[in-house]
């Protein structure tokens, strides 16, 4: 077989821990065996993130700007034990966030289902995705505590040097205040991105949020939504049957534990936080979920939902076969190089990317599956260790060979 050849690269962004030997795994022996991987890479292990001044994350996204497709593996966030612990210079934020703020959009949650895993909540037959905003609110706030009484204000000061002001509160003594904020132009790539998302998917969309609190902020949201949706999607998706609806978060989270699933819910910044790890944990487990950035102008960066799985690279370095999951990464991995045949128009590697995720799901449907999975089976089944799963898909995948 000759192997499959790509057109342009993927930016592959390397990680920290478990996540990163398993990384090296996945590569090693279920891409390059069957693909001549052009990647464009870079480091984001803390080391060389602390290294490069934070360079090479900043570096990483503008590459995904440029290619279009990225995928990435998980990384530390660093914090005074990481600091520690790794002989850092610096604590820089979270990889994540530095690239969500540069390619702006949304991120989409989906689980890897496989009939061995029921959720948690019987009802779900189809998968829940949360579409999760990309920039703003909470995760670029300015907060402030304060020691003594005093007025708190809110103050914008336009370039023009017109001036208003809103009083926060007359702080009776000792508290802490909070600003955040966002701009039109990033709530409405993130509602473009949920509508493209969406049609692409063939999923109705719900987006939620607290409008009759926030009478400003999240009703700005609500309506950049509509407004969007009624002008550039509503047609587009009545051919495909599906609709958009907007309802208040609260009323949101009741509905969707009484649903059967198989909708997109739109998130504001920090909901989406939150509920994915709601839905991630309630679908069976965050090594079964699978993640895309999908900027405005159309750029994708794929990863796992799960951390570095700190724990499990403990017992590695130990000299213990650990029995990690690493479905995501392998999802990761075959939906970047998936897109990548879509927008490059080669359809071998889009071709060995659906079957590499066929492999997948059938190793496991098969009953070969690693300890989360195994101990989640009635009865449990016997887990494999992670190499041993991975070779198994690789058996799996190499009858495919012959189909691109
Ligand atoms: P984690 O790495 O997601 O792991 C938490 C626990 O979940 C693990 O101890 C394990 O449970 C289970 N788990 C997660 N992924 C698994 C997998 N693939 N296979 C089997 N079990 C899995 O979260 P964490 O321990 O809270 O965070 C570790 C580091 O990851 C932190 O430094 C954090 O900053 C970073 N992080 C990075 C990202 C990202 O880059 N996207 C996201 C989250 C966290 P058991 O121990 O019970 O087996
Ligand atoms: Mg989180």
């Amino acid at each position: 077989m000759t192997k499959v050849s790509m057109k342009t690269p993927v930016v592959e962004m390397d990680g920290d821990e478990m996540a990163r030997v398993l990384w090296g795994l996945v590569k090693e022996r279920l891409v390059l065996p069957f693909v001549d991987l052009k990647t464009e890479y870079y480091d984001l292990g803390v080391k060389n993130r602390d290294r490069t001044g934070d360079a090479v994350t900043v570096d990483a996204a503008r590459a995904i700007l440029r290619r279009g497709v990225g995928v990435k593996c998980a990384t530390i966030t660093a914090n005074a034990a990481r600091k520690s612990e790794y002989a850092l210079e610096n604590i820089f934020p979270s990889p994540n966030a530095t690239i969500r703020a540069i390619l702006d959009g949304a991120v989409f949650r989906k689980p890897v289902t496989v009939s061995l895993v029921k959720p948690a909540i019987a009802a779900w037959k189809r998968p829940v995705v949360i579409g999760r905003h990309a920039y703003g609110d909470v995760y670029k706030n300015v907060e402030m505590s304060v020691d003594a009484p005093g007025k708190v204000e809110l103050v914008y000061t336009g370039e023009d040097g017109g001036e208003r002001r809103a009083l926060v509160a007359d702080m009776r003594g000792r508290g802490v205040v909070q600003a955040m904020h966002n701009y039109d132009d990033s709530i409405a790539g993130f509602a473009r991105s949920c509508f493209r998302y969406a049609l692409d998917e063939g999923l109705p969309v719900m987006f939620a949020a607290k409008d009759t609190i926030s009478q400003v902020y999240d009703a700005r949201f609500r309506d950049i939504f509509n407004n969007i949706y009624e002008a550039e999607y509503k047609d587009k998706f009545g051919e495909k049957n599906i609709d958009y609806s907007y309802t208040l978060i609260d009323d949101a989270v009741a509905r969707v534990i009484k649903s059967g699933g198989g909708f997109l819910w739109a998130c504001k910044n920090y909901d989406g936080d939150v509920m994915s790890d709601m839905v991630a944990s309630a679908a069976g487990s965050l090594a079964m979920m699978t993640s895309v950035l999908l900027s405005p102008d159309g750029c994708y960066e794929y990863e796992a939902a799960h951390g570095t799985v700190q724990k499990h690279f403990y017992r590695y370095q130990r000299g213990e076969r650990t029995s990690t999951n690493p479905v995501a990464l392998i999802f990761a991995w075959a939906l970047a190089l998936e897109r990548r045949g879509i927008l490059d128009g080669t359809e071998r590697l889009s071709g060995f990317a659906q079957s590499l995720q066929t492999a997948t799901l059938q190793t496991i449907e098969s009953g070969k599956m690693t300890g989360d999975l195994a101990a989640l089976c009635h009865p449990p089944l016997t887990p494999l260790d992670s190499w041993d799963f991975i070779d198994e898909v690789a058996r799996a995948l190499r009858p495919a060979a012959g189909s691109w």
